[in-house]
């Protein structure tokens, strides 16, 4: 196995139900390309990237095979595979379908903004420690609330992030720790970290990403990418 191959798992099967579209949110289009087309570029254009696993929904399979993979040349792209009904089994697929990876960077089609800044950090992160993910400190102060709706505990902003993607682990490590936890109860299950930090016990090394590495979610998330893109345009990076 080469220790340093880099595979990208680019996830899009979700079904976007809180964006309130007929189209699911990773195909909508923002200053004229489909918002999934973003981020498969910047895994295309990063030299740390050797290959891109798509996983999507079964009847889009042919149309981001021609309508995004073909029509932009994302070369990188070597399988275009069917996810699962969570994002978990999404990701299991996506893992099953990688060939000879060393580092598996995980991330969510629904978040254009990742640059090759956050790639280059991240490989460093996973370089030193196995596993790492891509976040932020947190501007807001965050409150956990009780089961009554009262606040249960408010944690010191100074330590709480919010995690971004993409989330970047060894293969073996990230692999080893979805083998185990299939066999358990896996609802409480929203990021990959989760996982590992559940099944091996390895510590988890935060890194930097950005503020506006954001997850298009809702529909002010699209006016807030446009507004960014347009942005980009104005300084010529797009
Ligand atoms: O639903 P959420 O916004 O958390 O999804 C994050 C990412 O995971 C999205 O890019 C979505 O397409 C993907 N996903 C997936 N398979 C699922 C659920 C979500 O690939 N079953």
């Amino acid at each position: 196995m080469e220790a340093e191959k880099c595979t990208a798992i680019v996830l899009a099967a979700g079904q976007g139900k809180r964006m309130n579209t007929k189209i699911q949110k990773q195909f909508l289009e923002v200053q004229g390309h489909p918002i999934l087309y973003y981020s498969l570029r910047c895994f295309q254009e990063s030299s740390l990237i050797h290959d891109i696993i798509l996983v999507t929904g079964e009847s889009v399979l042919s149309y981001c095979k021609s309508e995004i993979v073909e029509k932009y040349g994302f070369s990188k792209v070597t399988r275009i595979i069917p996810g699962g009904k969570e994002r978990y089994d999404s990701v299991y697929a996506g893992l099953l379908a990688c060939e000879d990876c060393g580092y598996v960077f995980i991330h969510d089609g629904a978040r254009p903004f990742i640059t090759e800044e956050i790639l280059k950090r991240g490989l460093e992160g996973v370089r030193a420690t196995g596993a790492c993910v891509i976040g932020m400190p947190s501007k807001d102060t965050v409150k956990l609330a009780g089961t009554d709706g009262f606040v249960k505990e408010t944690p010191e902003r100074s330590s709480v992030w919010t995690i971004q993607t993409p989330q970047i682990f060894s293969y073996s490590l990230i692999r080893e720790a979805h083998e185990r936890i299939r066999r358990k109860d896996m609802t409480s299950i929203t990021d990959d970290a989760m996982v590992v930090e559940q099944e091996t016990g390895a510590r988890i090394r935060l890194v930097e990403g950005s503020y506006q590495n954001i997850k298009i979610t809702t529909p002010e998330d699209l006016s807030v990418a446009e507004s960014f893109l347009t942005q980009e345009k104005i300084i010529g990076k797009n």
